[in-house]
This record gives C-alpha cells, structure tokens and sequence, in this order.
C-alpha cells in the first residue's frame, strides 16, 4: 500500500537540547545558570570555566522554563503522528546523570498531568489518534520494554530473561529473540507495565546520584492496524529510550564493577554516536550498528524511512560546565 511521506522538508534525525534548573545540590556548591539561549530557540552558548563561550547549534533548544507540555508538542507529537500512519520513530534522552532524562522521558508520576513526561504523553496522544479514526479500522497494540545493562539486553516485563539474543529476518526484520510481547487495548494496561518494568530495573548507587541508573532502557509501542472493508494494513512502531548517564568515569571515582559499567555504558553511546554520525553523514555507506546491542536493537528505528529525535539534556550549571559542553558535543556531532 502506498503510504504518503508525512515527514516534513527537515531532517529525520532532529537533535534537540534541554536544560534543567539548578538544583539545591549546585546552588550549595556556589552554581551559578552558565547556559544562554539564542532568542530563535536554536543556539545555545555554554559559558565555561575552563574553554570560556562555546556556541552550538540544534534542531531546537528549550528554555530552562519550558513545560513538559512544550516538550511533548515539539518533540512526541509528530513521532505520534507519523506511527499511526505506519512510520517507525524513537525519541532518545541522552545525558549526564541526573541531568532530566527520565524527568523529560517519563516525568515524576505518570497521574500528574502537569509533570508527566513524554512516553505517558505519547501514550495519550495515540489513544486520542486510534479514537478519531474510522471505524472500520481495528488497532492492534503490543509492547515491550527491555534494557541493557552491562551488554546484556533484559525483558523488564518478564525478568528471568535475562540475557536475550538479537535476531534479523525478512519477516520481523531486527528483533529480541524470546523477549515478551504484551498486547493491550487501553491506556491503564500500558501505565502498568511501565511501572511494572520500571520495577525490574537494575538501579545502582553511583558517586553522582544514588539510584542512577547504569543502564538503558528501552521502551517499544508497536501499532498495527488493518481496515476491514478495504483490508489495508499499515504498522508503525516507536522506542522511546531512556539512556544510561554519559558521565565521564573519573567524575563518580568508578572501581570494579563500577569501572566496567561504566566501560560498557561508554562503548555503547559511542557506537550510538557513530551510528547518528555515518546517518547524517549521508556519504557513509556503512552504518555500524551491529557495534552495539543498542543501536542494533534501534536499527531498524533510526535512520531509513523512521524519525528520530535525540534529547540531549544538560545541567544548565557552572559546577557541571564540563559535563553540559561534553553533552553538548555529542548532540552537535550528531548534526
Ligand atoms: P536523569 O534521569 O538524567 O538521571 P532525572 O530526570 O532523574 O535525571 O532528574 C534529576 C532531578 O532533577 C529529578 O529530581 C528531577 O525531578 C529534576 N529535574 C530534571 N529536569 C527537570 C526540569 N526540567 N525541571 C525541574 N526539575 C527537573
Ligand atoms: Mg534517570
């Protein structure tokens, strides 16, 4: 079936920036905001101590008071858009410990509709979607939700397994052998499986934030939908991930385990970052995403026919100026 393309003349890989408030923590430490926005919303100069103005330019870059509402419209609701008309996307929130990815990914209390984040706000949006089509059509919804700690990729809907092989046919294309597909027919069915899942994550201390999470977490919404007078059928899924802190190592004093999480956590958002770099390149004729569980898991779901939007999200304090222009650099390399 023919499908029109419902991608506007920009990019299919949008790099957007966000900032959250100092927090009590930096304001003790004599913080103070280092980040200026550019009036258009689409530069950013980071103030540092040690490299002075650094200027960068995104798709879009927040301002420190933007609502999750405003997130949500600028960043999910055109991935929304696009799944109910057969696309794949992912929205991807990249940063530093404690820098606002699960604030912006799934916000504070999925009940609060103020505060909650993107992934609830999609979840909404798609119902609002599936109810305004014709009646003729029938939706089939199925999720879900695995991370990746240590290399090892886990079912967070089904915890003994543990260690799941990626695998690749004409058919399903790429997919997590044996991982649990959940099928459900309402929003409630969805916001207990995150909060399920969200139970099952492995969740360590770090020097930087106890409760931090060193892994990643990757959440799949697939949306399938076949029309029974005129038998089309279209299918478009989302991952909405929730990434492992980018901190360097030395900042959280790793050792031991520690030190090999964190190995592994770099190794993965490099091969993430190469992966953006060889798509956008647009001259690279190798895409390295078989370097990664991750970015081979998202194969199928960046780049190609599919949107995606990287969030990278940054202190916006003079106490965490190294790791904001670190953050930075990888959302403009991504460009
Ligand atoms: P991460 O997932 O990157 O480790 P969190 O999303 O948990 O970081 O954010 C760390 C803390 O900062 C949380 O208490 C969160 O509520 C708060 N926070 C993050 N982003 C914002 C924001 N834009 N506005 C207000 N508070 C925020
Ligand atoms: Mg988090």
């Amino acid at each position: 079936i023919p499908q029109e393309s419902l991608f506007p003349p920009f990019h299919s890989l949008r790099v957007i920036a966000r900032f959250r408030p100092l927090n009590r923590l930096e304001l003790s430490k004599g913080g103070k905001p280092c980040v200026a926005v550019t009036p258009d919303g689409k530069g950013v100069s980071i103030i540092s101590r040690g490299e002075g103005k650094r200027d960068f330019q995104f798709d879009h870059v927040f301002q420190m008071t933007s609502t999750q509402a405003e997130v949500f419209d600028i960043v999910a609701r055109p991935v929304v858009d696009d799944v109910l008309n057969g696309y794949n996307g992912s929205v991807l929130a990249y940063g530093q410990t404690s820098s606002g990815k699960t604030h912006t990914m799934m916000g504070p209390d999925i009940a609060n509709e103020e505060l909650r984040g993107i992934t609830p706000r999609m979840v909404y949006r798609l119902f609002e979607g599936m109810n305004a089509a014709p009646e003729t059509v029938e939706f089939t919804l199925k999720i879900q939700y695995v991370e990746i700690y240590m290399e090892r990729i886990r079912d967070l809907l089904d915890p003994s397994n543990s260690n799941l092989e990626i695998h690749e046919d004409k058919a399903r294309g790429v997919y997590i052998a044996g991982c649990s597909e959940v099928y459900v027919t309402q929003e409630q069915d969805i916001f207990q499986l995150l909060e399920q899942g969200g139970r099952n994550r492995v969740v360590a201390a770090t020097g930087m934030n106890e409760g931090s999470s060193r892994s990643h977490s990757l959440f799949m919404l697939t949306v399938s939908q076949k029309d029974v007078v005129t038998l089309s059928q279209k299918s478009g899924r989302f991952y909405l991930v929730d990434l492992a802190g980018s901190e360097k190592i030395a900042t959280t004093h790793a050792e031991g385990q520690r030190l090999e999480e964190a190995k592994k956590i770099n190794l993965s958002l490099t091969c993430l970052g190469n992966v953006i770099n060889a798509l956008t390149d647009g001259k690279a004729t190798h895409i390295p995403y078989r370097d990664s569980r991750l970015t081979r898991i998202l194969q199928d779901s960046i780049g190609g026919n599919s949107r995606t939007t990287l969030i990278i999200c940054a202190s916006s304090s003079t106490t965490n100026d190294i790791e904001t222009l670190s953050t930075m650099r990888f959302g403009a390399r991504a460009k």
